[in-house]
């Protein structure tokens, strides 16, 4: 299809994230990716390959088309795409949820697959409620979160995200009430704040009565605002958890898989969750695939119930072509030093964005893992502050007052500089 007829279409009929109906912009159409590179189907300002600053929304951490997972894909193809996972199993899911057992925390021991981030923190939710109900407590089904979370857009998830920046105030009286703490302290390094450990403490133990499980993301508050804060909380939220009777929920669908410089970010405190989401970069970016593991306490709990099942099953669950690549994808992880790779992307972006500190606009520069966020005094223009970064080569989405990258974990120095390079030109431009 030619490139202007594709983009008209698209803005006819394809919805986008967060988009209108009709598109206002024109998206950019990528033709194919390879490495860390979008080739397009035609030039935008005057550039027909693109950098990708983003890995396609945390995911594609071995970049595209990489040899290992297209064979992974093939292989599988040539078995099965796909069978239904009631009554059926398979080798691919089987060697996955036992691989994540693996590597998680200690006490997770149980993996149930579905198709994304959203839905594996809706079965979070699930399991929570489900526990406390097989308990005989039903009472216990609300959830604390603290502000500035991002969970997913499914209504039970929206209900965890901030109050503020994300969409309660449409969606009031339809969204379950839940308990909000104040944001987390800001800085990884910063050491845990007692006055704000009491407030979280006071808080569970004001609603513990009523409070199926606490749920956050550990470390980076991803699409909420990526501030980082100390892993210190997490202690802190296992300890009033286990002291109140209520559960604890990572999710780690953004963080997971090392992009915080840990294999998973609640490794950084060395704390486990009851329940943890999965998702992103679980299959390398290839495939939809999330999964959310819980403990033998949660899973004898939700068995020995009235209702002695966890009410859940989606027509793709363990999808094999996903469950095949992910394997093959975990693989390659531990193959390629993640750490190291991630290490050395860490250290060329906190060098490479330094600069960014004495800009004009510029309030923070931080970088953890292979995080680099550049936040300014004001909101940016999206399309403004992208097309800045693609006359620089590369692929950025800035949104609200925040430029920021991550990038694949196979990123070389001379693609991260310029990387840096754009981030620095949209600051300049935004
Ligand atoms: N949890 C977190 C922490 C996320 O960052 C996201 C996605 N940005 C989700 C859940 C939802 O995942 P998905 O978009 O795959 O539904």
């Amino acid at each position: 299809m030619d490139p202007q007829q594709l983009i008209a279409l698209d803005r006819a009929h394809v919805w986008h994230p967060y988009g209108p109906m009709p598109g206002r912009t024109d998206p950019v159409v990528v033709e194919s990716a390879s490495g860390v590179r979008l080739r397009l189907a035609q030039p935008v300002e005057g550039v027909g390959e693109l950098v990708d600053g983003m890995s396609s929304w945390w995911a594609a951490v071995h970049g595209y088309g990489h040899p290992v997972l297209d064979a992974a894909v093939r292989d599988q193809l040539g078995r099965m795409s796909h069978v239904m996972f009631g009554g059926l199993t398979h080798e691919p899911a089987v060697r996955l949820a036992t691989k994540l057992v693996e590597i998680t925390p200690e006490p997770l021991r149980h993996v149930f697959l579905s198709d994304s981030g959203s839905v594996s923190v809706e079965v979070a939710v699930k399991m929570c409620l489900q526990y406390w109900r097989s308990l005989g407590r039903p009472e216990k089904r609300r959830l604390l979160t603290w502000r500035g979370g991002y969970h997913g857009d499914t209504f039970q998830t929206m209900a965890v995200c901030d109050p503020d920046g994300g969409m309660h105030s449409a969606w009031s009286g339809l969204l379950p009430s839940q308990v909000f703490a104040d944001l987390p302290p800001a800085g990884f390094d910063a050491g845990v704040d007692e006055a704000y450990a009491r407030h979280l403490a006071d808080l569970v133990e004001r609603h513990a009565h009523e409070l199926a499980a606490v749920i956050v993301e550990p470390v980076v508050q991803g699409t909420g605002g990526m501030r980082f804060h100390a892993p210190g909380y997490l202690k802190v939220l296992r300890e009033v958890a286990d002291a109140n009777d209520v559960l604890l929920i990572f999710d780690e669908v953004a963080t997971g898989f090392g992009r915080t410089g840990e294999l998973f970010a609640a490794d950084h405190a060395s704390v486990a969750p009851d329940v943890m989401c999965l998702g992103k970069s679980l299959t390398g970016g290839y495939l939809s695939m999330a999964a959310t593991l819980c403990t033998s306490r949660v899973a004898d709990g939700i068995s020995r119930g009235e209702l002695p099942v966890l009410a859940h099953g989606p027509t793709f669950m363990g999808n094999p072509l996903a469950s095949a690549v992910a394997n093959a994808s975990i693989e390659l992880l531990f193959q390629d030093d993640w750490r190291q790779q991630v290490k050395g992307i860490e250290s060329a972006l906190r060098k490479a964005l330094e600069p960014a500190t004495v800009l004009p606009g510029v309030v923070d520069v931080r970088v953890l893992g292979a995080i680099g966020v550049v936040q300014l005094d004001h909101d940016v223009d999206v399309a403004v502050a992208s097309r800045a970064a693609m006359r620089e080569g590369v692929w950025l989405r800035p949104y609200r007052d925040m430029i920021y990258t991550m990038p694949p974990f196979v990123t070389g120095d001379d693609d991260l500089a310029r990387i840096a390079a754009g981030v620095l030109a949209t600051v300049a431009a935004a």
